[in-house]
């Protein structure tokens, strides 16, 4: 199980959550390992669609990034996800680094 990074993040991509991770497991909206970095540089314009993902396979569950959202985007794991209709955010955090979402 891993948190995930929600639909509540598109367009926002604040990197709040990114900033308390211990282990670095949070990175996008461009790099797989950039730890957000490049939102820095990116306009309003061009933040629109994107959002940031967490690394399943390096997730360790503390939680710390839940509190940290501004925009409450983060979900505590994937059943939370799938709960509130959003599956396909599940979908897409694991696929930004390349791995395969399996129920
Ligand atoms: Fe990082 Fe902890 Fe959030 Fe997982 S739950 S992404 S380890 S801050």
């Amino acid at each position: 199980m891993s948190y995930i990074i929600g639909e509540k993040c598109i367009s926002v991509c604040d990197t709040a959550c990114v900033k308390v991770c211990p282990v670095d497991a949070i990175n996008g909206p461009k790099s797989i390992d950039g730890l957000g970095k490049e939102v820095q540089s990116m306009s309003k314009e061009e933040l629109q669609n994107m959002q940031l993902y967490i690394n399943p396979e390096v997730c360790i569950d503390c939680g710390a990034c839940l509190v940290e959202c501004p925009v409450s985007a983060i979900y505590k794991d994937e059943n939370e996800a799938i709960y509130f209709n959003d599956e396909k955010s599940v979908i897409k955090n694991y696929e930004f680094y390349g791995y395969v979402f399996k129920k």
